[in-house]
């Protein structure tokens, strides 16, 4: 497995199991499978729902000696309900009981998005304005516990990234966002580059039959993809993933199949030739995974519907 160093020195591996999405009674199982197969990534946030259940595998799979937990990298993510500083600690204390861990080597702020404490969903009424300086100073503090490893956020543009690095005592290493050939976030890799930000690709086959992907745009299905996939004789889903750790991403393909969590780790002793990987730039770009419900007049990501396909959140 090949790993990316990131800012604080810690050595990523380029590829984790998603688990958005991934059912209570079949998470735990997928995660299992996984490390069996592998993977020493696994991506996870407290929003998923699902944090107990993963716990419960990883506890399995460390007692019994398959992984010992110095190997593994788990990430997690702060909901908006807990971004005011003295609920940050709590919310991180959380993630760890129900995953049954220490540290985390990684924790995010999820959104650049605040929603009232206690609230469920996305009503208008539960908002209330974003002060992401004091939500990041207390993610800094946490380094101090040694509950985390390292910190960044997620679904962050340039535009809030330029915000942050001007007041951030300590630089993100991570901005997890939506990235896949059909989003290539081009601006984003070059700005994350020039301040030693390292992205991590969600969404990386393009979420296939999720709910919140915007129309029935298939990324596995574009004509380079699969062009590109039957020279190689690779699948389409092995082929974007290795475009995406070719480009400097680590990529959290999702599933709770065994064949498929199986292949999509059978990325690392091929390569795309150059020619090839240039082909990807003629992909026609649109961002797939719908925000409507983040919308909000002031205080969402997305200030305006309309605002809701140009990339800036
Ligand atoms: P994804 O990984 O791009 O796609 C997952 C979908 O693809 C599932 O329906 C899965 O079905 C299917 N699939 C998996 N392997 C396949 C293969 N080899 N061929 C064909 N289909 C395949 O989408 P995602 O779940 O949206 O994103 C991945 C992870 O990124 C999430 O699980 C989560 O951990 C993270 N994420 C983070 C954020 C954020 O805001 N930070 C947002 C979205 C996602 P099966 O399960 O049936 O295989």
């Amino acid at each position: 497995m090949i790993s990316i160093k990131i800012n604080t020195m810690a050595k990523m591996p380029a590829v984790g199991l998603g688990t958005w999405q991934s059912d209570p009674g079949v998470v735990g199982n997928a995660v299992k499978m996984a490390i069996e197969a592998g993977y020493r990534h696994i991506d996870c946030a407290k929003i998923y729902g699902n944090e107990k259940e993963i716990g419960l595998a990883l506890k399995e799979m460390i007692q019994k000696n398959v992984v010992k937990r110095e190997n593994l990298w788990v990430t997690s993510k702060l909901w908006c309900t807990h971004h005011a500083p003295e609920d940050v600690p709590e919310a991180l204390n959380s993630t760890l009981q129900e995953l049954q861990l220490d540290y985390l080597d990684l924790y995010l702020i999820h959104w650049p998005m605040r929603l009232k404490k206690g609230t469920k969903g996305f009503a208008p009424e539960n908002f209330c304005p974003l002060d992401i300086r004091s939500t990041w100073q207390a993610m800094e503090k946490l380094l101090d516990s040694g509950k985390v490893r390292a910190i960044g956020v997620s679904n962050f543009s340039t535009k809030k990234l330029e915000e942050l690095v001007k007041h951030a005592a300590i630089m993100p290493a991570v901005n997890q966002v939506e990235c896949h050939p059909m989003w290539q976030q081009t601006n984003l890799h070059n700005f994350c580059k020039k301040h030693g930000i390292h992205i991590t690709a969600y969404s990386p086959l393009g979420s296939p039959g999720s709910r919140l992907v915007k129309t029935k745009v298939n990324v596995l299905e574009q004509p380079v993809v699969k062009q590109v996939a039957e020279k190689l004789g690779k699948t389409p889903a092995q082929v974007v993933l290795r475009w995406g750790i070719q480009r400097g991403c680590s990529v959290l393909p999702k599933s709770t199949s065994e064949e498929r969590i199986k292949s999509n780790l059978d990325v690392f002793d091929w390569s795309i030739p150059q020619d090839l990987m240039d082909q990807f730039q003629q992909i026609e770009q649109e961002r797939l995974l719908r925000g409507q419900f983040f919308t909000h007049d002031t205080c969402g990501p997305y200030r305006k519907v309309e605002d809701l396909w140009d990339g800036e959140i």
